[in-house]
């Protein structure tokens, strides 16, 4: 079923006046050629059949999920640089040993950061999932499964983005902005699948490649020399290396003058209503948590007419 436009409006007004955001809730109730994302008419199509599949090696439910096939999203993967600020990022988790320690870094220093975590990961360590939530940070999407996406069916990526937009809501009471597809991979005939649920895509500027256990001196050394005001920085709080090189390299970048924002707060919200509010669709009524950041308010309503704001349009898979 779709929602009306009219409904959507009010919805999104709703959801920013839940955050004291009136005056962004009023122009968004107002405005009728605000642009919004494609309404999320398949964001309860999920349906299991009982039956299963191995993606990647992991037995996975077949799930079957129309996807609403318009709606262009915003990618990122390097901010304005305005005041030096930089976004750390941290992919795969949530992990039991190594989040904790990045998390204990952080909060050592009051930095916030953007956890991209696996719907998977989450299921199976909700508690350190809510940690982080509970801790400030900006949760993303980063797939169920950590698939390659570019090979999969439309009804699989439908699934592994809407799985785990539900997971992290139930570990966490936060509904992601943003996604990060695994491995940057993700085609301009997919991004209506994260356009649609609400979603921007972020990608990255600086990799350290942390991924491959270079060593923690190999890894703040790439970071140090390589970050710039704006930066998005990939990281992994997967990796015992990337938690022993993380006080030198915040150290080292405090050091340099970079302040720490998430996602949100280096581009605002990817389609202009308040971080953590439920995508179109859902109900936004719902309760919100405490002491989410809502970043700064969007520079622009999203417009399909002008996709791809600042990003890398169309990565290659790899
Ligand atoms: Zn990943």
């Amino acid at each position: 079923m779709e929602i009306s436009r009219k409904t959507f409006l009010r919805n999104l007004g709703l959801a920013a006046g839940l955050y004291g955001l009136g005056s962004l809730g009023r122009a968004l109730a107002q405005a009728p050629t605000a642009a919004a994302p494609a309404s999320s008419s398949s964001a309860s199509g999920a349906a299991g059949s009982g039956r299963t599949e191995v993606i990647d090696g992991q037995e996975v439910p077949v799930m079957r999920a129309t996807a609403v096939k318009n709606g262009t999203a915003r990618w990122v993967s390097n901010g304005n640089g305005i005041g030096r600020r930089v976004a750390l990022t941290f992919d795969d988790g949530p992990n039991n040993k190594v989040t904790e320690r990045v998390l204990a870094e952080l909060e050592k220093r009051s930095i916030l950061a953007t956890f991209f975590q696996i719907g998977t990961r989450v299921e199976a360590e909700p508690s350190m999932a809510k940690a982080v939530a509970d801790a400030g940070h900006e949760l993303g999407n980063h797939s169920l499964t950590h698939p390659q996406l570019t090979k999969l069916t439309e009804d699989r990526v439908a699934y592994e983005l809407e799985k785990t937009q539900e997971l992290i809501q139930a570990a966490t009471g936060r509904v992601p902005v943003w996604f990060r597809p695994p491995y940057g991979a993700f085609r301009h005939d997919q991004d209506f699948q994260a356009a649609s649920r609400g979603l921007g895509v972020t990608l990255w500027s600086v990799d350290p490649r942390d991924w491959a256990q270079p060593g923690a001196d190999k890894i703040a050394q790439l970071i140090l020399a390589e970050t710039r005001p704006g930066s998005i920085v990939l990281m992994h709080d997967l990796h015992a290396q990337t938690a022993d090189a993380l006080p030198r390299i915040l150290d080292g970048l405090m050091e340099r003058g970079f302040e720490f924002t998430t996602i949100t707060g280096l581009h605002g919200l990817p389609y202009g209503y308040p971080a953590g509010a439920l995508p179109p669709g859902t109900n936004p009524a719902a309760p919100l948590p405490e002491g989410v950041p809502t970043g700064e308010p969007p520079a622009k309503v999203h417009d399909p007419a002008e996709p791809h704001l600042d990003g890398n349009p169309f990565p290659t898979a790899t």
